[in-house]
């Protein structure tokens, strides 16, 4: 071993939840060190082009989730980084949330050395040594050698469970019985687009766009998201197994994210799937471009501006943990006495054989709870799991890996890796009712 670090709370990945994650473990007081493969921060939302973050309220637009997730939107805000929470146009949900993902990047490091966490880029974890039920320390693979991370508690944010399934705590992956995922989807951004073409050519042609598409009051909303071209993208008949065109607007005046590629049948944890993946994504992104500036109102003069640094990859391993969030659950708008995060997004399953994507919405107050025993793994006593990989079924997984949702299971695993260490507990020891109160107090909303 080249070097070692010793830190209390070891926060894997630092996406959207391992940023939570380690800015509230870091603010408890614990010694921190946050760990991420890339040159930068942000995961799905940067490296992919993930955009916009969704959503922040219920259907009805009661706001349910906030915490350090709200405080970077206001953060952002301040920077003219972002709107806020603005209606969605699509009509799927109440609110999106757009960013600038090259703001969100920085402001999340000067949020991470605020709270005082020690940020390690360009460092890939692959060995994690465990004994008796605890993990002892995490391995890195730098181009400084070899960097050996010890701690007290560690977090696995990582989105594909990878310090889970490294230390031998049970995964699942995929929907039961073919284990297949939902599909991954390269991202890409044009710029040069008329968006008030666009507008107008909606507002003549509802029928070729969602049905829940909010025309009444389309005139005077700012576009932010378009579904549809059903008879544009039928005709065009592209090698793309998918049923309509989504993009969302901005973050520029001119520009939109295109969310429409769509690679099946391959899994995101095996390195030749994941090489066969990025080229036949990137196939994708210039058919489907050419596409809009060929047959779409508006798209004239776009161009291609950007493209993902890595495909998005939607699903993969998740821990099969001490409770696995049910589909009725969330449909029912279940309440749990360990609530540690609330979400108001539907299940929103990209089919991962079909076309299609299926729908269902949250009953009740329009939220549903995600408890705490969802964060926890099975067979070891110092891992928590925040974000995509948390414990849920396949249906489940459709809502929790919603960008504000990782958010908010980040900042509450990483308050409650504060207190396992401040106590020297186990995570599962952890007070529930303390950790709501903290959370609270840091702006969660949990009831
Ligand atoms: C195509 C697509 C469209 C989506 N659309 C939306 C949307 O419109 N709105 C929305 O809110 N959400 C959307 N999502 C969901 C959302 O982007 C992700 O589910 C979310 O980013 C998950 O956050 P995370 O922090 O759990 O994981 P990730 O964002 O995947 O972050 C994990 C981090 O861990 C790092 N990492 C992984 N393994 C290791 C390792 N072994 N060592 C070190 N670092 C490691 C990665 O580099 C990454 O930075 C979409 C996702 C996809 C793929």
């Amino acid at each position: 071993m080249d070097k070692r670090i010793i830190a209390d709370v070891v926060v894997c990945g630092g996406g959207p939840a391992g940023v939570n994650a380690a800015i509230a473990a870091g603010r408890s007081g614990a010694r921190t060190v946050l760990v991420e493969r890339y040159g930068f921060i942000g995961g799905m939302s940067t490296a992919a082009l993930v955009y916009p973050w969704m959503t922040f309220h219920t259907t009805e637009g009661k706001q349910v989730i906030a915490g350090i997730a709200q405080e970077m939107i206001d953060r952002l805000k301040e920077r003219n980084a972002s709107p806020g929470h603005v209606r969605d146009t699509v009509g799927f949900v109440h609110t999106i949330t757009p960013y600038h993902p090259e703001h969100y990047k920085i402001l999340a490091l000067e949020m991470l050395r605020e709270a005082g966490v020690k940020v390690l880029l360009h460092s890939f974890v692959d060995q994690v040594d465990v004994a008796e039920s605890r993990i002892q320390s995490v391995q890195l693979t730098t181009k400084s050698g070899k960097i050996q991370v010890q701690g007290k508690v560690f977090i696995d944010a990582t989105g594909d469970a990878d310090i889970a399934y490294l230390a031998g705590a049970p995964c699942l992956q995929g929907r039961d019985g073919d284990r297949l995922t939902q599909p991954m989807t390269m991202k890409f951004r044009m710029r040069g687009v008329d968006l008030e073409r666009v507008k107008q050519y909606m507002l003549e042609h509802p029928d070729e766009f969602y049905k829940k598409t909010p025309f009444e009051e389309l005139p005077t909303l700012p576009l932010s998201g378009v579904l549809g071209y059903y008879k544009h993208w039928k005709e065009a008949n592209l090698p793309i197994n998918r049923d309509q065109v989504l993009f969302f607007t901005g973050p520029e005046a001119d520009e939109v994210l295109v969310n429409t590629t769509r690679v099946q049948g391959l899994d995101g944890t095996d390195v030749e799937d994941l090489t066969e993946a990025e080229e036949l994504g990137r196939k994708q992104v210039l058919m489907v471009a050419e596409f809009m500036r060929s047959r779409l109102p508006g798209f004239e003069k776009a161009s291609l501006s950007s493209v993902g640094a890595q495909i998005g990859i939607r699903e993969t391993r998740r821990i099969d943990g001490v409770y696995a969030l049910q589909v009725d659950d969330v449909v029912q708008g279940r309440r749990f006495t360990d609530v540690i995060a609330r979400s108001g997004y539907p299940i929103d399953i990209h089919d991962p054989s079909g076309k299609g994507v299926t729908a269902a919405w949250v009953q009740g107050d329009g939220a549903y709870d995600i408890p705490y025993r969802c964060l926890l793994p099975q067979k070891l006593s110092n891992l928590l799991t925040a974000g995509r990989c948390i414990s849920t079924t396949h249906e489940a997984l459709a809502t929790t890996r919603l960008t504000p949702s990782c958010m908010a299971t980040g900042q509450a695993a990483g308050s409650a890796a504060g207190l396992a260490v401040r106590d020297e507990i186990t995570v599962s020891d952890v007070d529930i009712q303390e950790l709501q109160y903290i959370m609270e107090v840091d702006g969660a909303l949990l009831k």
